[in-house]
């Protein structure tokens, strides 16, 4: 008999046939008579319950059905008397594929913190809580491309490897094949790069965006949808060092088009995961975060505020608020200021534009003040920055000036500068930190539960 996915037993019309389902065992409990099993099998939050009347099965046989076990069962789909769930399935078949020691099992009770889970990142997938995140995960990826295709972005991919160190968005892992033992050396006594892999160094790339203008500039749209690694040592709970990051970039675009998409992208995303994934969403609104879905769908309802980094500075000083970091013009937001700006001020997400150049990298567009570029950073409650992107500086000699400016060594990058030299437009594009939205859909607070095998400083494990 063919299997049938738990979650089609409650949505298709199954009641009253013979079935087999297959998964992991979540508890089993009962009396000398009978005993029920709650069943998952990954496909829906929800659980099957089975019926094993004692006098079709052995009691002992049904021992080795404990929690984590995996097994095999055929039966009728039936009504439930029981509160809580629809229907049930009165076994007649059980094949146990693997037992699970309950003395060894690590999941054995409901209620382990996400601390501890985190320890066990292995098993976690196969707890509620888990199951749900990646889930929504899961069907955030698929609504972000259904996006992107569904407007005629192409999917671009780009380099895991870079030889531009430049980006400036980051510390970067460095990649090498060469002896770190013993490795070669110049005239000078300083390592022989030349002799590596590539002949230079190369290092994980911290952000697609620079190979990204390269397609926007001659497919027209593009995104892309990949790891990004930063060495970045800083241990809080929104900052990994491999995360997924999503980066449109747009010929033509500017920093309003670029603002529009960036609210439309994050609003269709929020709304695909409330249409598909209503189960998971609610079992963690009951279980985590209580005002879940009414921020998802306030997020929704509201428009974005639109505000100048100037503007957004001087909410900040005039608010009377003692922040841990100084507020100035000219500081760098810290968390804090941008949660102050949404959650409290504004009480909606807001848009933060036009910030000074200092704080921002190269390729950003310069403003004729002199002072600031056409930045935005899109700021979420709970979050603070889920998206930073800009209108880029389209003009070749007010690039080379920044670069100058700023030191940058740009003997790598004279295919990025060629974008304008030959053809140049005005675009714009942004980067979305994926992990951010998932932790803002889910609810979950902290980074390291909304990615299956999170990479922290001091922590690669599984
Ligand atoms: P932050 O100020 O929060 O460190 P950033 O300004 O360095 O972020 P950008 O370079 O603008 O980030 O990257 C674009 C997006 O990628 C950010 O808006 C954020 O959503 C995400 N992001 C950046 N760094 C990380 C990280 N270490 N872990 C997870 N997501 C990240
Ligand atoms: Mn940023």
């Amino acid at each position: 008999m063919k299997r049938t996915k738990i979650v089609d037993l409650f949505s298709a019309d199954m009641l009253g046939k013979e079935v087999s389902v297959k998964g992991w065992v979540r508890t089993r409990r009962g009396n000398k008579h009978v005993q029920f099993v709650a069943l998952n099998d990954g496909s829906t939050i929800r659980n099957i319950q089975i019926v094993f009347d004692l006098a079709k099965f052995d009691e002992e046989q049904l021992k080795a059905v404990s929690t984590g076990s995996a097994i095999h069962v055929t039966g009728m789909l039936v009504e439930s008397m029981g509160k809580g769930q629809t229907c049930e399935i009165q076994a007649d078949m059980l094949e146990i594929y693997g037992g699970a020691d309950p003395e060894k099992y690590p999941l054995q009770k409901k209620g382990h913190t996400l601390e501890f889970l985190r320890e066990i990142a292995h098993l976690r997938p196969r707890t509620n809580t888990f199951g749900a995140v990646l889930r929504i995960r899961s069907a955030l990826a698929f609504a972000i491309h259904k996006f992107f295709q569904e407007r005629g972005f192409y999917y671009l991919h780009t380099p895991l490897i870079t030889a531009s160190d430049c980006e400036g968005a980051g510390a970067m892992f460095q990649v090498t094949t060469l002896d770190l033992e013993n490795p070669p050396r110049n005239e000078e006594g300083k390592v022989d790069y030349t002799q590596d892999f590539f002949g230079k160094t190369t290092a994980l790339t911290v952000s697609g965006q620079l190979e990204g203008e390269l397609g926007a500039t001659a497919l027209g749209a593009i995104y892309t949808f990949g790891p990004t690694f930063r060495a970045e040592n800083s241990n809080t709970p929104r900052h990994l060092a491999e995360f997924w990051m999503i980066e449109p970039e747009v010929a033509f675009n500017d920093i309003t088009d670029n603002m529009e998409l960036a609210e439309d992208f994050i609003k269709y995303c929020i709304s695909y995961a409330l249409d598909n994934c209503r189960d998971d969403i609610e079992f963690l609104n009951e279980m985590y975060d209580k005002e879940l879905i009414a921020r998802l769908e306030s997020v929704l309802k509201s428009d974005f505020v639109r505000l100048s980094y100037t503007d957004g500075v001087k909410i900040l000083e005039e608010s009377g608020k003692k922040f841990e970091f100084p507020v100035y013009w000219g500081a760098d937001l810290q968390s804090e200021h941008e949660r102050f700006l949404v959650e409290e001020h504004f009480k909606r997400p807001v848009i933060l534009t036009d910030y000074p150049k200092e704080i921002k990298a190269f390729y950003m567009k310069q403003n004729a003040d002199g002072k600031t570029v056409r930045a935005m950073d899109v700021l979420f409650p709970k979050i603070g920055e889920i998206i930073g992107g800009s209108e880029r500086e389209e003009n070749y000699d007010k690039l080379m000036q920044r670069i100058e400016e700023l030191d940058i060594p740009m003997k790598d990058m004279w295919w990025y500068l060629d974008t304008r030299r030959f053809g140049t437009v005005p675009h714009s594009g942004f980067g979305l930190g994926f992990e951010r939205l998932v932790l803002f859909v889910t609810g979950m607070t902290n980074i390291r539960d909304v990615i299956p095998f999170p990479r922290t400083p001091g922590n690669a494990e599984f």
